[in-house]
């Protein structure tokens, strides 16, 4: 049977390259996305020329209504659910710490923390051996910020990355008995358009030098080490926060 990958935030950035490259690894994909529903598309029309099934499923995952109708979609369109890539999430305009708005947190809370914990309870509840499921793999999206705090710009995303990982934690070690390994990725600086919503696209290239080997990192470079996690090859692995920085914030 062909296992189904579902990615929230799918129609961009390193979710789309995960989802086009789960794809020629034989998955289907369930693709999320918030707006762009145009991306989100093209996504689906290039998994469905590797030769997989692909669905796009537009769902607002910082609020738990849209959690439940992905997840329902998901349901729906597949019938079944092996692995889950818990990616989505966004900046805010760079700020100091001491000008952070409790609107402004609230609002990248439900996101990158809240939204993530509440996905990856809907993909428990359906991968659970316990509970009548097959097993799976889930891999968070966390960012080298939850080691390196944000200090200056971005103290909030650094936050809700700490929360990532230790979500990660606690889900492999409560889950390692009901078949399903938790692990996350830290990301450095990746060429996506994230860095846009700070103010700075072209943050990468200015703080390229910065990183030990010298460059920015490609979405494909991220989603080689999800899939990889996802996969049987990283039977031995649950609980691990991986590194994909090019050495920075060691
Ligand atoms: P991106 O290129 O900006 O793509 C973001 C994706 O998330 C888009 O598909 C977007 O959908 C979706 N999204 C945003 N808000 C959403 C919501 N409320 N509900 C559902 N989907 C939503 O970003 P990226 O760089 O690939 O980042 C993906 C993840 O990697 C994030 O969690 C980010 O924190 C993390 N990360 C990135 C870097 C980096 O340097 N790029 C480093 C470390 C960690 P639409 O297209 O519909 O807007």
């Amino acid at each position: 049977m062909t296992k189904t990958l579902l990615i929230t935030g799918a129609s961009r950035g390193i979710g789309a390259a995960t989802a086009r490259m789960a794809a020629a690894q034989g998955y289907d994909v369930a693709v999320n996305y918030a707006q762009n529903r145009e991306a989100a598309d093209q996504v689906v029309a290039d998994i469905r020329k590797a030769g997989r099934k692909a669905v796009a499923i537009g769902a607002d995952v910082s609020n738990i209504d849209g959690i439940t109708m992905l997840f329902a979609a998901v349901d729906k369109e597949f019938g079944r659910l092996d692995a889950f890539f818990n990616n989505a999430g966004a900046f805010m305009p760079a700020s100091k710490f001491v000008d952070i708005a409790p609107e402004r947190l609230a609002q990248i809370v439900a996101l990158n923390a809240t939204g993530a914990f509440m996905c990856a309870q809907a993909a428990v509840r359906r991968m659970s051996t316990r509970l009548g499921g097959k097993g799976g793999g889930i891999v968070n999206m966390s960012s080298l910020a939850a080691k390196l705090g944000g200090a200056g710009e971005s103290t909030d995303y650094g936050f809700t990355k700490g929360a990532i990982d230790t979500l990660t934690i606690g889900l492999a070690k409560e889950l390692a008995g009901e078949g399903i390994r938790v692990n996350a990725v830290r990301p450095g600086l990746i060429y996506t358009e994230i860095h846009a919503g700070m103010g700075f696209p072209d943050r990468v290239d200015k703080l390229k030098d910065q990183v030990p080997l010298k460059r920015g990192g490609s979405p494909e470079e991220v989603g080689d080490v999800v899939l990889w996690l996802l996969s049987d090859k990283s039977s031995y692995v649950t609980g691990a926060l991986i590194d994909v920085g090019g050495g920075r914030g060691l």
